[in-house]
């Protein structure tokens, strides 16, 4: 699964660098869209269609501004100056996936922006490092629910972590809280796809009339930090980690 990982986090790096006030989300999408042909890889997401899912998702990126946090369905919009924008990207590089999310601030950052997307990198690091042999998922989860408490952040239990290999979304599923020494064991040669999420004064959310984008009961924004990962026996293998 290695170069799954490597080329998803190409793709993030390339995607954070061009992301910037004034480009459009389909410009962002097209990118992403580009450097999956030229790798010979596949898009887990353009046919995707759950049962959550309105229709086929169509695109190959997951774009999600300001009050959107997941699934994001890129649409004709143009960045502008202190956006928050979450992008969400998994990918199947020789029959093996990967899948990755990051968030970042285009133009003038709010500090508040920054502290949410801080506490989504904190607690990816937390669940990370919770991904031993022997644990077991509800340590993983634990370990976000602890960071996001610790920021006077509430979480959703609608989303969240998942098992990753041939597929995008296996078992087993990775909730952003719970209750450690609980569920699943943890065992090397899992590799699962670790994602908190949150977003500033709630954990109520809704789908937008596009069938797909997860935007916040109370408007406030949202953000996002995502990696693929293995268990192994000498600990953690971020396969999606970026320069
Ligand atoms: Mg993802």
């Amino acid at each position: 699964m290695r170069p799954a990982g490597r080329f998803v986090a190409e793709v993030l790096t390339r995607l954070e660098a061009a992301a910037d006030v004034g480009v459009n989300l389909l410009e962002l999408d097209a990118l992403a869209h580009r450097m999956i042909r030229e790798r010979g890889a596949e898009s887990c997401y353009i046919d995707y269609h759950p049962s959550f899912g309105a229709m086929p998702f169509g695109k190959v990126l997951c774009t999600s501004v300001n009050d959107a946090v997941l699934h994001g369905l890129p649409h004709d919009y143009t960045l502008r100056d202190g956006d928050l924008l979450s992008v969400d990207f998994a990918a199947s590089v020789d029959g093996w996936v990967a899948d990755s999310a990051l968030s970042l601030v285009v133009g003038t950052p709010d500090q508040r922006d920054l502290d949410l997307i801080d506490a989504t990198r904190v607690a990816l690091d937390a669940g990370i490092a919770a991904a031993v042999n022997g644990n077991r998922v509800g340590d993983i989860s634990a370990a976000i629910g602890a960071v996001a408490d610790s920021r006077g952040l509430k979480v959703n239990l609608d989303f969240g972590g998942h098992g990753v290999g041939r597929t995008m979304h296996g078992d087993p599923h990775i909730a952003n809280n719970g209750r450690p020494g609980r569920g699943y064991p943890l065992r090397p040669g899992l590799v699962i796809a670790i994602e908190p999420w949150f977003l500033h004064t709630t954990d109520q959310i809704y789908t937008d009339r596009d069938g797909w984008t997860i935007r916040s009961r109370d408007g406030s924004r949202g953000a996002h930090s995502e990696h693929t990962i293995a268990i192994t026996e000498d600990g953690p293998l971020v396969f999606t980690a970026r320069d």
